[in-house]
């Protein structure tokens, strides 16, 4: 197996303290038909891409259906 031998000009590592939703909203989004305004992210159910995908997706099928 080839090795690579290149030395990186610049590194650093950062630690993300805060990107894990501690408590999630425990529904898949926020929506208000009166007033047209709706809320979705990772953080209603969880902390990963999934989880925003889903949120999106059900907020999206709220404005939908009215
Ligand atoms: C370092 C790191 C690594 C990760 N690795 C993974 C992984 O390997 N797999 C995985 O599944 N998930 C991973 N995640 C989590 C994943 O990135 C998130 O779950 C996902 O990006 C959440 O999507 P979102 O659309 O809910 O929020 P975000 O992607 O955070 O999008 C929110 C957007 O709103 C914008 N915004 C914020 N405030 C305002 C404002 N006042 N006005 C206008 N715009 C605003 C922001 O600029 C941003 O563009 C990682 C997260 C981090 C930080």
């Amino acid at each position: 197996m080839p090795s690579i031998l290149a030395t990186p000009a610049y590194a650093v590592a950062h630690r993300w303290r805060y990107a894990q939703t501690q408590r999630q909203l425990g529904k898949a989004c926020l929506w208000d038909e009166g007033r047209g305004l709706g809320l979705c992210g990772d953080w209603c159910v969880g902390h990963r891409v999934k989880s925003a995908f889903l949120s999106g997706l059900e907020l999206a099928l709220s404005v939908l259906e009215g």
